[in-house]
Formats: C-alpha cells, structure tokens, sequence
C-alpha cells in the first residue's frame, strides 16, 4: 500500500500526524507530506490501518490511498 498527499487539496491541519506520525510528517516550511523515506514506497504492513485512519480523518480528502 502507497500513501501519498495531493498538495494542491492539503491544508495542512496536522490531523494525519498526530494519528500516523509513523507515516505523515509536518515540514520545516509548515507543509505536511509523506516522510521522504517512504515516498513512492511500500509502507510497512502494520502501519497501514493508522494511515487508512488518517486517510479517513483527512478534512480535505488530500490523502490518496494506492493499494
Ligand atoms: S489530514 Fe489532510 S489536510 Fe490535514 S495535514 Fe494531513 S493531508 Fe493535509
């Protein structure tokens, strides 16, 4: 399963963080994304239902989910 963060919907409210810190992270510039080691990745298995929950959280539905 790949996470990824549509930047263009992200308001950067910090929900997907504090849920998945495993997996989301707040940047220096106040952008929220996906930690740069698990970019494009895999995430590991038994973090995906913490990110399906941010996913689910997500206020602005950035969050786009690759099976
Ligand atoms: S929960 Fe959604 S809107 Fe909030 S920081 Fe995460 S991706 Fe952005």
């Amino acid at each position: 399963m790949k996470v990824s963060i549509d930047q263009t919907k992200c308001v950067a409210c910090g929900s997907c963080v504090a849920i998945c810190p495993e997996v989301f992270e707040m940047k220096d510039d106040g952008t929220v994304d996906v930690k740069a080691e698990l970019k494009g990745k895999d995430i590991p298995t038994e973090l995906e239902s913490k990110a399906r929950e941010a996913h689910d959280m997500c206020p602005a539905t950035a969050i786009v989910i690759e099976e």
